[in-house]
């Protein structure tokens, strides 16, 4: 399950682009800092390995391994 706090999110793109799954994806809503935050529109494919959560500079990312 992946936990996204889109108001922490500072639109970097980071975990999209490093996710090797492609699991995430721009939003077309924006957060009230006035950027595009994630959404896990792929999520059935997330092998869990928590990439998106290390590398996001604002922790705005959560993985949580069922
Ligand atoms: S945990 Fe891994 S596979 Fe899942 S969204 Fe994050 S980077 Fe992608
Ligand atoms: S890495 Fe973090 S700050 Fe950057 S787009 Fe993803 S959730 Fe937002």
């Amino acid at each position: 399950m992946i936990e996204i706090d889109e108001e922490y999110c500072k639109g970097c793109s980071i975990c999209i682009d490093f996710c090797p799954l492609e699991v995430l994806e721009i939003s077309d809503k924006i957060n009230r800092k006035g950027y595009y935050p994630p959404v896990p529109t792929y999520e059935e494919k997330c092998i869990g390995c928590r990439f998106c959560e290390l590398l996001c500079p604002e922790f705005s990312i959560m993985v949580i391994n069922e």
